[in-house]
């Protein structure tokens, strides 16, 4: 296979992957961090007393998965299933760390990324996630945050009209 072809591939598996991460990661929270694992995830939501909390385990549950798939795409025999799941592997790598950057780094300022808040879509993501924080409820994903908290509040000027 032609290196292009491959490039291709990576792509057209791994920026669905990435879009598919973000919901998957609202879903996961909304569902089973709020309820479930909340003995972990409350940590998130009172104030941190040192460098780490114990939500940040979380962030490790899907890494072995990428890190597998990476592998399988580096190692396996070449053919185009080895392409599909280095790329599904790499787009979850890539949402991983944008996360890392966004949520811990700009929003909690966990990493020196203030300058990111100069591009305005920046700004909606870290006030958007600031009302889950402020309410314990929508939204649960980050980079559709301001989307899904106008959708709410949307939905709930309508059912008070109702
Ligand atoms: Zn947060
Ligand atoms: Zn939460």
């Amino acid at each position: 296979m032609d290196p292009w072809s491959k490039v291709g591939i990576w792509l057209a598996v791994g920026v669905p992957t990435m879009v598919f991460m973000e919901v998957w990661a609202a879903v996961l929270h909304g569902k089973v961090w709020h309820s479930l694992l909340y003995t972990l995830h409350e940590s998130h939501h009172v104030p941190r007393t040192g460098r780490w909390e114990k939500n940040d385990l979380l962030s490790f549950t899907h890494a072995p998965i990428a890190i597998a798939l990476i592998l399988y795409g580096c190692l396996a025999a070449e053919t185009v299933g080895r392409e599909v799941a280095y790329g599904i592997g790499m787009g979850m790598t890539v949402f991983g760390i944008a996360y890392i950057v966004v949520h811990d780094g700009l929003v909690h300022k966990r990493l020196p990324v203030d300058w990111l808040a100069r591009w305005r879509y920046f700004r909606l993501v870290r006030n958007a996630h600031d009302v889950h924080h402020r309410t314990g409820a929508v939204p649960y994903g980050l980079f559709f945050g301001p989307w899904a908290v106008k959708r709410y509040s949307r939905q709930r000027q309508a059912q008070r009209q109702a």
